[in-house]
């Protein structure tokens, strides 16, 4: 027998796959049925349906929709596309939050520990970020020693004992997602709700949980530039977690400013850290509502007091919050950050020493105001933008990432300024980069006369 040529053995069709009628139904707008959806959500990841036909199907699927039936029999095809975390049975509620993500977006960190003292299991799995938009999984590997990669025996091991981890997707979680979206990133087929609710929710369900709260993002630096279509996200998704048995919630977010005071992967370790300072809670209370990071701290006891309510541990949202509120003036989560960074391989003493110190970058530039006034405007897609050209945001899946620039010391909407004092500084790593960065940041902000309400963080609550 001669060995047929390399062409003919790159791609083999499994003998019983025709996904042809599939296609041409869905092009017509007629409904696929949940076997039609299994079948090739199962050959497409085993490689038996080539990359044409399915990018014709997300096409077909982008123009057509998909109705709630078929969204959920797609979310959980691909969740059990691979491996779905198993936890043994526990009275700790499985809980887990997930952001559609933004500029300073750094909830996650001090989320995490905060529910593990609250009394869940939190198995996070979290992602890299891509363009603008950071991500948790490259803010943790600033942390020396700091492992993302675990294996789902590990993840099950490390959340029973210590409450909480952060950590990647294992290469056998949710397969079908990254050949999917790989697809969908080169078919233009990624701005489709039921393809973006399928794909988010088959990782989160893969996490066993119990509950699930989603911040979705609207404005200029967010996924979802308006409120109308973080809206329609938020009520699918919420709709088909609930539908699969995971309790969800929704919060619609403004992603106009940047969240907290510090965007850049170190910079936000350090404020996450700052957040869980027992300290900063006191200061809180001292100055009602003038907190340096005021913003994310709402966002981080909003998330919780929901997920608190969700699994009945508290019957109100108010007595949700003045739970998280005590428990971070306590100080546990704090100390929690630490077992659970230590337990992951983190260096303590390195990582307490890079704390101390004020930048980790090359060079620090202050952008002043040029005029005495009120903040009207912070902007967050140009320090979005300014980060990922600084390189702390990658431009391609494969870019390197210098976790030590960013911005930080960034003054908000509503805030007085004086003449000559610092709107925001700038950590970079040569003096070139820092001045290109200066002056496209002196355009993120505005300043008014007259002071301007900021817009409110949280618009909406989606449950
Ligand atoms: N994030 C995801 O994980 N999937 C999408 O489709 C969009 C954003």
């Amino acid at each position: 027998m001669t060995t047929p040529p390399l062409r003919e053995l790159r791609w083999q069709p499994a003998k019983n796959v025709n996904f042809l009628p599939a296609i041409e139904s869905k092009r017509e707008g007629k409904p696929l049925a949940p076997e039609q959806i299994q079948e090739f959500v199962r050959e497409f990841t085993a490689g038996n349906i080539p990359d044409y036909q399915m990018a014709s199907m997300l096409m077909a699927i982008y123009f057509r929709g998909l109705s709630t039936a078929e969204t959920t029999a797609l979310t959980l095809a691909m969740r059990d596309s691979g491996d779905v975390l198993r936890f043994p049975k526990d009275k700790r509620p499985l809980v887990d939050k997930h952001s559609t993500g933004g500029i300073g977006d750094k909830v996650s960190l001090p989320l995490a520990p905060l529910l593990a003292c609250l009394g869940f299991r939190v198995p996070m799995i979290s992602g890299r970020g891509l363009g603008i938009t950071g991500g948790t999984l490259d803010k943790l590997d600033s942390i020396p020693g700091y492992q993302t990669l675990l294996c789902a025996e590990d993840i099950v091991d490390q959340v029973q004992k210590v409450g909480c981890a952060i950590c990647g997707q294992t290469d056998t979680m949710v397969p079908a997602d990254k050949k999917i979206y790989a697809l969908r990133d080169a078919s233009g087929t990624v701005p489709s709700i039921p393809l973006i609710t399928a794909s988010i929710l088959s990782k989160k369900l893969a996490e066993s949980l119990d509950a699930l709260i989603l911040d979705v993002k609207f404005g200029c630096a967010a996924f979802m530039q308006t409120k109308a279509e973080a809206r329609q996200l938020a009520k699918a998704m919420v709709a088909l977690g609930n539908q699969c048995g995971t309790n969800t919630r929704a919060i619609l977010t403004d992603m106009n400013t940047p969240l907290g005071r510090a965007a850049g992967n170190w910079l936000e370790v350090k404020e996450s850290v700052a957040c869980l300072d027992p300290r900063s809670s006191r200061r809180e209370e001292a100055q009602a509502g003038e907190s340096e990071i005021e913003d994310l701290r709402t966002l981080v006891i909003e998330s919780a007091a929901h997920l608190l309510v969700q699994t009945k541990k508290t019957k109100t949202l108010a007595a949700g919050r003045k739970q998280a509120e005590e428990c971070l003036a306590s100080g546990a989560p704090r100390q929690k950050w630490d077992e659970m960074i230590m337990a992951q391989g983190a260096d303590l003493k390195a990582f307490n020493e890079k704390l101390a110190c004020d930048s980790t970058a090359n060079v620090i530039e202050s952008v002043k105001a040029e005029k005495t006034g009120f903040v009207s405007k912070c902007d967050a897609r140009i320090i979005g933008e300014v980060i990922r050209d600084l390189g702390g945001g990658r431009l391609t899946k494969e870019a390197l990432v210098n976790y030590d620039v960013g911005v930080d010391r960034i003054v908000k909407p509503g805030e007085p300024v004086k003449k000559g004092e610092t709107l925001c500084r700038i950590h970079a790593s040569t003096p070139a980069q820092a001045n290109a960065a200066a002056a496209r940041l002196k355009t993120a902000f505005d300043i008014s006369s007259r002071r301007t309400k900021p817009a409110p963080l949280i618009v909406e609550v989606i449950a």
